[in-house]
C-alpha cells in the first residue's frame, strides 16, 4: 500500500524543520510537518514573555550550515529566535510542507502494510512511511493544582501562555518558581510592578551574563567573511563544551571544575545581595550542574529592591485577592504568575501515544520500564520511527548540537537504505541495550549520580531518579557516533 506521504514530522520547531532539511537532502520530498500551533518555531512561537532571550550565545544556538550574522546581541532576544526560524522556513521551502493548528493524538504503526497510521484531533488519519516525532522536551506546560486558585479573581498567566503587552504598572504581583524562564521574567516585572512576591521552593544557580549589543562593523565581518562567525561559533561552543564536559559529566574526576562554578555563582550573589539572611536564601544547597543552571545580570539584585519579596515558605493556597503562605504571611495580589515550567516525564516522552510492532507503547515502555533509545533517536519494536525529543538524546548545552546529530544519523540510515533498496528499517533490542549498558555506565562519573543533587527537584531526573534525559558525551563524540554507528545495529527489510 503507498502511505499518504514518506514522512510525516509532529512538530515545526527547530527540531522538525531539522529533520525537514535533512530528509530533503536525501531526496525524500513528500513531508508532511504536523503542528498543534498555529505557526512555526515551537518554542520559539510559543514563549514571548517579557525578557525572553537566548542562554546560550547566539553564535552557538543555531543551525552551523545557517549562520545568522544579523544576531542583534550575543544573546539574542526571542522574537529575534523567531524571526531566525521563519528565515530558515522560507530559505529551505519548509512551510509548504506545515500543517498548523493539527494536534496528533496518536500513531500507530501498521505491520502488515508496514507504514504509520497517524491520527489527529479533527479525527482524520494520515499514513506514512516514515514517523518522526520533533516535539520537543519543554512543550507541555506545567500547572500545578494549588489550593484554591479557581477562586483568584485575578489574571493569571503561564509563561507558556502570554498575554502580549500586559502591563505590569501598578500591579502587585506573585510569581511562583525560579527556573531559567523566572530568571528572564522577575527582572522586568519588578521593573513595573507596585509590588512583586516570588515564591521560590528550590533556589538556582545563577552566573553573571557576559551580554553585549554586536557592533554592527562585527556584524558586517559575519556577512563579508562567515569564516569569523564560524570561529566565533567554534570558541563560543568549546567554552560550553567545557562547562558541560567537566563541570557536569566528568564531576568525579574534576570536581574542582564545578566547584569554581558555583563559586563564580556565589560570588555573583554577594555583589548583588548584602543581607547574609536573603543570600542564604538564595544559595542552592545542591550542586551546581544537577539542574540547568542560568545566567543574568539582573535576578539577584531584583530582590534588593524595596518592593521586592521572596517568599520561601510555600504557598498554603489562594484566595480571590490574596495568596496565603505556609508560614500564615498573607500577600494581596492582583496577578498570578506561574512561572512553574514544564511536565517531561509524565506527559511527554512521547507527547502523544506511540504504538510499535506488536502493540508496545511507547509510553508505557518508558514508564514501567526504562527510559531509553538508541542514539537518542531510535527504539526497538518502532521500525521507520525517528524520536527527536527522546531518552538521552540531548547533546551538550545548545540544543542544534542535539538537532544536528540526528541530522547526521538520518542522512546515514537513509543513505544505507538507497544503497540497500530496502524501506525499513528498526533498531535491535541488543544494541539498543548495549547503548543503554553504556551511557548509563559512563554517567556513573557525572554530577548528577556523584554530586549532591538531593535537593535540586531538576527535571534532569525522571521519576525513577534516574537522570535520563542528557547524553553523557561530548559533542565531538556525539557528532562522531551519530556519523558512525555501526549499520548491523539496525535491522533492513
Ligand atoms: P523550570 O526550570 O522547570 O522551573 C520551574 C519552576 O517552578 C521551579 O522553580 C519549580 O520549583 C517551580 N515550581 C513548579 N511547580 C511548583 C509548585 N507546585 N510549587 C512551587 N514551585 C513550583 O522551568 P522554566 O523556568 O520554564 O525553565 C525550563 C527550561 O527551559 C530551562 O531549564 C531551560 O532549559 C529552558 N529555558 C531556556 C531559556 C533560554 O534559553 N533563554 C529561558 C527559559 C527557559 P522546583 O525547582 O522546586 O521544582
Amino acid at each position: 500500500m503507498r502511505p499518504d506521504v514518506d514522512v510525516v514530522i509532529v512538530g515545526a520547531g527547530f527540531g522538525g524543520m531539522g529533520a525537514a532539511i535533512e530528509f530533503r537532502r536525501q531526496g525524500i520530498d513528500s513531508i508532511a510537518i504536523l503542528e498543534r500551533e498555529n505557526d512555526l518555531g515551537g518554542t520559539w512561537h510559543v514563549n514571548h514573555y517579557p525578557g525572553l532571550a537566548v542562554d546560550i550565545a547566539s553564535v552557538t544556538y543555531s543551525y552551523s550550515f545557517e549562520p545568522n550574522p544579523d544576531w542583534s546581541r550575543l544573546f539574542a532576544p526571542g522574537s529575534e529566535l523567531k524571526r531566525y526560524a521563519e528565515h530558515v522556513a522560507a530559505k529551505y521551502d519548509l512551510r509548504r510542507h506545515m500543517e498548523f493548528g493539527t494536534l496528533v493524538e496518536s500513531a500507530v504503526w501498521d505491520d502488515q502494510d508496514r507504514l504509520w497510521r497517524v491520527r489527529t484531533a479533527d479525527g482524520a488519519e494520515r499514513t506514512a512511511r516514515y514517523l518522526v516525532t520533533a516535539t520537543g522536551f519543554l512543550s507541555q506546560p506545567h500547572i500545578p493544582d494549588f489550593p484554591g486558585i479557581k477562586d483568584f479573581a485575578g489574571t493569571i498567566l503561564h509563561t507558556a501562555d502570554w498575554q502580549d503587552g500586559f502591563d505590569f504598572t501598578g500591579k502587585k504581583v506573585a510569581v511562583i518558581g525560579t527556573g531559567a524562564t523566572a530568571v528572564q521574567l522577575i527582572p522586568e516585572i519588578a521593573e513595573r510592578a507596585d509590588a512583586l512576591t516570588v515564591f521560590q521552593r528550590t533556589p538556582i544557580w545563577v552566573v553573571p551574563k557576559v551580554d553585549f549589543a554586536i557592533p554592527p562593523a562585527v556584524r558586517q565581518l559575519f556577512r563579508r567573511i562567515p569564516l569569523t562567525q564560524r570561529i566565533a561559533r567554534v570558541v563560543n561552543s568549546s567554552l560550553l563544551e567545557l562547562l558541560m564536559v567537566f563541570g557536569v559529566l566528568h564531576y568525579k574526576q574534576v570536581k574542582p571544575g564545578n566547584k569554581v562554578a558555583a563559586g563564580l555563582a556565589k560570588a555573583h550573589l554577594r555583589s548583588q545581595i548584602a543581607d547574609p539572611e536573603l543570600r542564604r536564601k538564595l544559595t542552592p544547597d545542591y550542586d551546581f550542574g544537577c539542574k540547568r543552571p542560568t545566567f543574568s545580570n539582573t535576578y539577584f539584585a531584583s530582590f534588593a529592591r524595596p518592593h521586592v519579596t521572596l517568599e520561601t515558605s510555600g504557598i498554603a493556597r489562594l484566595e480571590a485577592d490574596t495568596i496565603l503562605a505556609a508560614d500564615g504571611t498573607r500577600t494581596e495580589i492582583d496577578t498570578l504568575v506561574l512561572a512553574t515550567g514544564f511536565n517531561l516525564w509524565d506527559v511527554n516522552f512521547p507527547a502523544f501515544q506511540v504504538v510499535g510492532r506488536e502493540g508496545r507503547d511507547l509510553g508505557k515502555f518508558w514508564r514501567e520500564g526504562r527510559f531509553q533509545a538508541y542514539e537518542g533517536v531510535t527504539v526497538p519494536k518502532f521500525p521507520n520511527f525517528l524520536s527527536l525529543n527522546s531518552p538521552y538524546s540531548y547533546s551538550g548545552l545548545s540544543y542544534f548540537t542535539t538537532i544536528e546529530g540526528q541530522m547526521k544519523h538520518i542522512a546515514r540510515l537513509f543513505a544505507e537504505l538507497r544503497r540497500r533498496g530496502q524501506d525499513t528499517f528498526e533498531v535491535t533490542e541488543s544494541a539498543n541495550d548495549a547503548f543503554l549498558d553504556e551511557v548509563t555506565d559512563r554517567l556513573q562519573s557525572s554530577v548528577f549520580y556523584n554530586g549532591n543533587c538531593a535537593g535540586s527537584r531538576s527535571y534532569y531526573f525522571n521519576q525513577h531518579g534516574e537522570a535520563t534525559l542528557l547524553r553523557p558525551a561530548s559533542t565531538l563524540r556525539t557528532l562522531r557516533e551519530m556519523d558512525s554507528f555501526p549499520l548491523q545495529d539496525y535491522a533492513f527489510s
